[in-house]
């Protein structure tokens, strides 16, 4: 049988990952499968958690140097989702979730109303929260009652005396629509009428809802956002197992939050059992990611507790030294391999590969292992809509990117991840240090995307779940890549080169694979 386990074709994954030692996704190579189609025609459709899917399997890992509500908001256009950090108050991380959440629409069926009374000056405000100044002005200021105007920017934008009343400046012909129509019908209105807002009332009047132009064009820029049924953007948030966050997730749960991540480094602990049976049992409606874990023991545990995903990663971060600090984790190739094995069996639950992830090849690893999702830190750090300004140091454009257990961060409130908040002398798990400049997030999950559509044209897989089968039926297969195949498989042999995109990578991080 051609694909019986001799060197001519490499070894399924079982073979290859049992009773071996630890391996990274540097230790192994794809080899290539058959094509009968083009690179177009991979569809990289996943799934994150048990009822959520996403059009791009990729995730933002909630940190603070990397996901706040920029972040989430173009990762969920382009895709993916991003998780909110919690190295901050409840009140900043759920601005940020509903920052994200507010992004975008179908019927914005609680928008925010203002009465005739209020002035341009509460609009400000509005806009300084929320982004958005189109307000419909009904006889109370809510909605439910009567709609009598619209303001928008440009009824305001050159006004200079800030306290005129609303009902001086609002337009009072309306273009309305009745309650009840499709969201397509609604969006034909918009197109034809050619205004910016299209508030839906009853019969008598009332305001019901809102829609916004916006959202159309934004529909058509984004045709992958990761949206739920009401059109509004997917938006995770990373919460502690600490007794007192249970405060936090209720706000997060108010705000609408799609996804929690209970962020641990050992996530096998009664903490978050405890936690994960309060969330699925409180609120049915939020999806929970526990972790992070390595081992198919720890899976149970969590997958017992009802988690609906797994992110898996211990000690593989680029920004982590947990591994040699505390001698505690696992090689990120054979704890994904062996852990995705597991929740497979065990209930199906999609797991996250979290971590270690430094070059393109290493996303399209961690699929090719089982993941459904990679969560991804370093490579998003240096992207505009991370947090933080870029700086310059020899003639580099960088930005600060740090573990959340770096003392930097712990200082902060990263120490909850860690089991080491209380403790008087705090053991950094993680380091401080920078990251180049990568541009735009949008431009580059396009690139990535691209290359791993080719990533799986080659190994003859059309989509991620095709890519899990043959992981599983032994038709993808594995080899052994030796340090001189390591060096091999990059560049060598050139005075100096530039890598495609990822600008000045090579030159400034210490590169982990050939
Ligand atoms: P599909 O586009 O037919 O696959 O189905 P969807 O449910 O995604 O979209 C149904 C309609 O809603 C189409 O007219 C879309 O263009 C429109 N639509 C999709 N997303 C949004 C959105 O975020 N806002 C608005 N206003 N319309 C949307
Ligand atoms: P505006 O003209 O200043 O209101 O802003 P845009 O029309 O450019 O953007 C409004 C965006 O915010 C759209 O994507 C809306 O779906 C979104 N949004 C979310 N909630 C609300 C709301 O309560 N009111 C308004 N006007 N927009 C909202
Ligand atoms: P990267 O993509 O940079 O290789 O890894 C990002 C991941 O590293 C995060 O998603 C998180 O799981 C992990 N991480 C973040 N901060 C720290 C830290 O300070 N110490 C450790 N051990 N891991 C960290």
């Amino acid at each position: 049988m051609l694909l019986e386990n001799n060197s001519g074709n490499g070894f399924s994954a079982e073979t290859f990952f049992e009773n071996r030692g630890g391996l990274t996704y540097s230790d192994f190579i794809l080899l290539p499968g058959h094509i009968d189609f083009g690179a177009d025609e991979v569809d990289l459709e996943t799934r994150l958690t048990r009822n959520i899917k996403l059009k791009r399997p990729i995730v933002s890992s909630p940190m603070d140097t990397v996901t706040e509500s920029k972040m989430a908001i173009y990762m969920a256009l382009c895709g993916g989702i991003g998780i909110i950090h919690y190295n901050n108050t409840i009140e900043e991380q759920v601005k940020h979730v509903r920052l994200a959440k507010r992004f975008e629409n179908g019927f914005i069926t609680a928008p925010v109303v203002l009465g005739p009374d209020n002035t341009i000056a509460d609009i400000d405000k509005i806009k300084k929260t929320y982004g958005f100044s189109g307000i419909p002005i009904t006889e109370d200021g809510r909605t439910g009652s009567k709609l009598i105007g619209i303001v928008t920017h440009r009824d305001i934008c050159f006004e200079t005396n800030r306290q005129r009343k609303l009902k001086e400046v609002m337009t009072r012909e309306l273009v309305t629509a009745q309650v009840g129509m499709t969201l397509q019908d609604g969006n034909r209105i918009l197109k034809e009428c050619k205004k910016g807002k299209l508030p839906i009332v009853d019969k008598e009047g009332r305001l019901v809802s809102l829609m916004s132009r916006t959202d159309l064009l934004k529909n058509e820029d984004f045709p992958n956002a990761s949206k739920n049924a009401t059109k509004q953007l997917l938006v995770g948030a990373a919460l502690s197992t600490k007794e007192e966050d249970r405060e936090r997730l209720e706000e997060l749960a108010k705000a609408g939050v799609d996804v929690v991540v209970i962020d641990a480094s050992q996530g096998d602990s009664v903490f978050q059992i405890d936690m994960i049976k309060y969330i699925k049992k409180k609120y049915p409606q939020v999806e929970v990611i526990g972790g992070n874990v390595v081992t198919a023991r720890q899976c149970k545990s969590l997958i017992d507790a009802g988690a609906d995903a797994l992110r898996i990663g211990m000690g593989s971060g680029s920004i982590c030294i947990t591994q040699e600090t505390l001698a505690v984790g696992r090689a990120q190739g054979s704890a994904v391999y062996h852990c995705a094995k597991f929740a497979r069996g065990y209930g199906n639950v999609p797991v996250m590969a979290d971590g270690g992830v430094s070059n393109l090849g290493h996303v399209a690893k961690a699929l090719s292992l089982g993941a459904s999702a990679v969560m991804l830190g370093a490579l998003l750090a240096g992207t505009t809509e991370a947090p933080g300004e870029y700086f310059y140091e020899g003639g580099v454009r960088l930005k600060r990117y740090r573990g959340m257990a770096s003392l930097e961060a712990m200082k902060e409130g990263g120490a909850k991840r860690y089991f080491s908040e209380e403790d008087k002398i705090k053991v950094a798990q993680g380091v401080s240090g920078a990251v180049v400049d990568r541009g735009s997030v949008v431009d580059l999950m396009e690139y990535f995307m691209q290359s791993l559509k080719h990533a799986l044209q080659d190994l003859g897989c059309r989509t991620i779940s095709d890519l899990h089968e043959a992981l599983y039926n032994g038709t993808l297969r594995f080899e052994t890549r030796s340090p001189s195949a390591q060096a091999e498989g990059g560049v060598h042999g050139l005075h100096s080169y530039k890598e495609p995109h990822l600008g000045f990578f090579k030159s400034v991080m210490t590169p982990r694979e050939g």
